[in-house]
């Protein structure tokens, strides 16, 4: 009787415990869901300027997989053959390399 009346208490006490956290985790989940979709913002755009030699770079265009090589025309920060995704891309300006993701230092 005692390790039922103690499996409640500790099931109420737990239930208790995440009633209270839910404005937090929830505002947390909120945040977290903001950042990502800001660091996408390239993504959606389409293009990254370099900060450097302002150069437009799309990130649509004919490119070369660095991991399998395959060449195909579409996004390049993601290969449909292998399934790679980077979060950089090279300036056709200046090759300087360039973060796609805002959000990611
Ligand atoms: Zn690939
Ligand atoms: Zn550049």
């Amino acid at each position: 009787m005692n390790k039922i009346t103690a499996y409640i208490a500790r099931a109420i006490a737990e239930s208790l415990l995440y009633a209270l956290a839910a404005p937090w985790l929830l505002l947390r989940w909120w945040l977290a869901r903001r950042a990502a979709w800001r660091s996408l913002a390239p993504v959606r755009r389409g293009t990254i300027t370099c900060p450097a030699c302002e150069t437009e770079n799309e990130l649509a265009r004919i490119a070369k997989c660095q991991v399998c090589g395959a060449t195909e025309a579409g996004s390049l920060v993601y290969c449909s053959f292998c399934r790679t995704t980077s979060s950089t891309v090279t300036c056709t300006g200046c090759g300087s390399t360039l973060r796609v993701l805002d959000g990611k230092r």
